[in-house]
């Protein structure tokens, strides 16, 4: 054992290349070639010592401990040089070492010694994502599509889908969800795929308390061509994976995430209305993580569920883009520097909905969110804004938004959709930068404001008519009707009508772009 050394993990998996590619399962978490617990120590072709990095934290074995472990495995199996002083000196996380013997014979099932390893159930083939000699170093973190399961509903349990003209936001789900449960000692489980259920939360679970949840919303959408494209779905899993991690939430692969939901669009896309003429119908797909370990402790926690849902969604404006009116509190706050509303955290959503309520109750549509003594605004309901205006010297068209600078902004992915287009239209400069009330006045005064728009997944853009201040004072904000036909010089100015047009584009297939990913990544 004298010839044992600690090997780097890039090392580890050149070194194991060989035996990755036949796909050795990991007993505590499931995935196939995890490394989530082990080092190497040494390999040969047929085994190689393992030690694991937890067990080390708990029993900090010494050096003689390790030497006599080792030996009662099988000391001539280490091939490679070095000491396991150096190992010491290297203060590294070592814990007890572990044989796992490999066999080039799928059949033979005898191949480990230890308890973190095993070798792979059957001949399961690695992703092909991953079919190079690198290995995936955060396998571990995540679940694995590969690994999917699919229990379908039988016939009789599938829903009829009611009518598109019957649809109203978010109250119809498909007949099956996606869903992965994690807990801090084994990880992630199988991912499973099966019919929409009821979750069975312990009433303690912290997410009940203290809102440890995180969620996403994104579309598929049936093209003009029949075939179902999904729109930036990777920024949506992105935000996702940020939103956890503001949360201490798990970490997982987000490609992983994503080809598991494009496996749930593909089991229900019969649920994706079709989208007649400018119908705008679509697919809304729901990703959720909470955390659910039932303790009151404000901690982080040791369990977790992450699922997916559908939901078919029919036209958003069912006469027209009708532009909606506006409720400003100046008193009311969303979001502050240093806060989480640049999160898409479910704790975000629940205090606005006095205001939204208010707003209804004066028979005002949204809800103006404004930051600071000088009234900045920063997102419209749950959409972010833009201004547009023409500069009167030059003639150009300037398409205004909040930066994402100071975290009062949720990085909408409409938003940077549509910042991504104007940047390559030549006759729009568009910009980053916070407007106050009093900067909206006086642009309405010199007839330089064009529009003021809501943006988001739900409706792209969503355009305003009115903003009605607490105190009474009602600001005029002008607007065009985007389905109306319109001059050339509209056309040139009225940036909702073009943004509707190109991002509509996109996601109905009238123009390819890799923003919208046709089914069947995996
Ligand atoms: C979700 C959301 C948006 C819009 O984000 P998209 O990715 O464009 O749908 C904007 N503001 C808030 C507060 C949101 O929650």
């Amino acid at each position: 054992m004298s010839s044992t050394k600690l090997l780097s993990s890039a090392t580890i998996n050149f070194m194991l290349g060989s035996f990755y590619r036949r796909g050795l399962k990991c007993q505590l978490c499931g995935t196939i070639n995890c490394m989530r617990d082990s080092l190497l120590m040494g390999t040969d072709n047929q085994s190689a010592y393992l030690i694991s990095k937890r067990q080390y934290k708990v029993n900090k074995p010494s050096n003689s401990q390790l030497l006599q472990e080792s030996s009662a495995i099988n000391q001539s199996k280490v091939q490679k040089g070095g000491s396991l002083n150096s190992i010491e000196d290297k203060n590294k996380n070592i814990g007890r070492l572990e044989l796992v013997r490999f066999s080039s014979s799928a059949s033979a099932s005898s191949p480990f010694v230890g308890t973190s390893w095993k070798r792979g159930a059957s001949t399961q083939a690695r992703p092909k994502v991953n079919q190079v000699d690198q290995p995936n170093y955060n396998a571990h973190e995540s679940f694995r599509c590969s690994e999917l399961e699919i229990v379908k509903c039988s016939p009789g349990e599938l829903r009829p889908k009611p009518p598109v003209e019957k649809l109203v936001f978010g109250h119809a789900f498909t007949d099956h969800m996606f869903r992965v449960d994690w807990d801090s000692e084994n990880g992630w489980a199988t991912p499973l795929i099966s019919k929409i259920h009821n979750l069975d939360l312990h009433p303690g679970a912290k997410v009940l308390h203290y809102a440890l949840e995180a969620f996403e919303g994104a579309k598929a959408y049936r093209g003009h061509d029949n075939k179902i494209r999904l729109f930036r779905l990777d920024q949506n899993v992105k935000r996702l994976l940020q939103s956890a991690r503001r949360l201490s939430l798990p970490e997982f692969d987000e490609l992983e995430l994503i080809k598991c939901i494009h496996k749930l669009v593909q089991l229900e896309q019969e649920w994706i209305p079709n989208s007649n003429g400018r119908q705008l119908t679509s697919l809304y797909i729901r990703p959720t993580i909470m955390g659910v370990e039932p303790s009151l402790g404000v901690a982080s926690s040791n369990k977790a569920i992450l699922y997916v849902l559908l939901s078919p969604v029919g036209p958003y404006f069912k006469t027209g883009f009708k532009p909606v009116s506006l409720y400003a509190d100046p008193s009311a706050v969303r979001a502050w520097p240093g806060g989480a509303g640049n999160s898409k955290l479910g704790s975000n959503y629940a205090p606005t909905i006095k205001f939204q309520k208010q707003a209804e109750k004066l028979g005002l549509q949204q809800v103006l969110w404004l930051y600071g003594e000088d009234q900045k605004l920063t997102e419209v309901g749950t959409m972010n804004i833009f201004v547009t205006y023409k500069n009167s010297e030059t003639g150009k068209v300037h398409l205004v938004t909040p930066p994402l600078t100071d975290g009062l902004i949720l990085p909408g992915i409409t938003r940077a959709s549509i910042i991504e287009l104007a940047r390559q239209w030549p006759d729009i400069i568009t910009e980053e930068r916070y407007l106050t009330i009093r900067e909206i006045k006086q642009m309405i005064r010199s007839n330089q404001l064009l529009e003021m728009f809501g943006s988001g997944t739900a409706c792209i853009v969503c355009p305003i008519s009115t903003i009605q201040m607490k105190d009474g004072t009602k600001i005029d904000i002008p607007y065009f009707d985007i389905m109306k036909p319109a001059s050339q010089e509209e056309e040139r100015i009225i940036i909702t009508r073009r943004i509707l047009k190109a991002i509509t584009d996109i996601q109905y297939g009238k123009v390819h772009h890799p923003w919208a990913q046709e089914l069947g990544y995996c």
